[in-house]
């Protein structure tokens, strides 16, 4: 069986190639790019949605993962949760998505709050389905620092850190992230599914 992501995010594409040893392809070379819609209530559901549309578009010789990721602020009702990658609207970058966090959070008339990453990785093969989550806590700050990283990164300051994940380096964040966390135990699963 072969690895499939189901993203197009390639800033994702790019932690999970560097994160795992088996070979991962992104779902945009075999099928081309394409929108898959999101409209589950919880970032498990909607990893599976992604991970079930390319797995049935694929068939039994993959095995597809896929993340379903986002930030969530207390302070703002855990908002943007599930909807982080349209925060500032459908067609938003990354870019204008930090920006509005950081207008949410001057708008409370804080420099800093509690803030944290959830990553769901849901797995689909012709053994069934499951998905794992990992978790990063940490602060958002009133500023973008550092351009390492992807998507909130700049602002984000993980717990026992001085720094933004847009400061640290790759290898860091991986063994902090809400992601690393949720691949530590997709991969066992993974490892056993391939070798059924
Ligand atoms: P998804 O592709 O629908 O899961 O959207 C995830 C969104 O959450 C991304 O577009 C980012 O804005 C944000 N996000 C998820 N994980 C991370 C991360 O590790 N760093 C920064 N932003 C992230």
């Amino acid at each position: 069986m072969k690895i499939v992501l189901a993203t197009g995010n390639k800033g994702k594409i790019r932690e999970f190639r560097e994160m795992c040893e088996d070979e991962i392809v992104g779902f945009g070379e075999l099928l081309g790019e394409f929108e898959i819609v999101e409209d589950g209530d919880t970032f498990a559901q909607n990893a599976l949605i992604k991970a079930r549309t390319i797995y049935e578009k694929l068939g039994e010789d993959y095995l597809v993962i896929s993340d379903d990721s986002g930030i969530s602020l207390p302070v703002l009702d855990d908002a943007p949760g599930i909807y982080s990658a349209r925060y500032a609207g459908e067609n938003a970058t990354d870019e204008d998505n930090l920006n509005k966090l950081i207008e949410s959070v001057r708008a409370k008339k804080l420099k800093s709050t509690k803030a944290y990453y959830t990553a769901a990785i849901a797995i689909v093969s012709r053994y069934g389905e499951c998905v794992v989550h990992g978790w990063m806590h940490g602060d958002v700050i009133d500023e973008s620092r550092g351009d390492a990283g992807f998507g909130y990164d700049p602002i984000f300051v993980p717990e026992g850190y001085k720094e933004t994940l847009g400061e640290l380096d790759n290898e860091t964040k991986a063994t902090i992230s809400h992601r690393g966390k949720a691949l530590k135990l997709a991969k066992p699963i993974i490892t056993m599914l391939l070798n059924k």
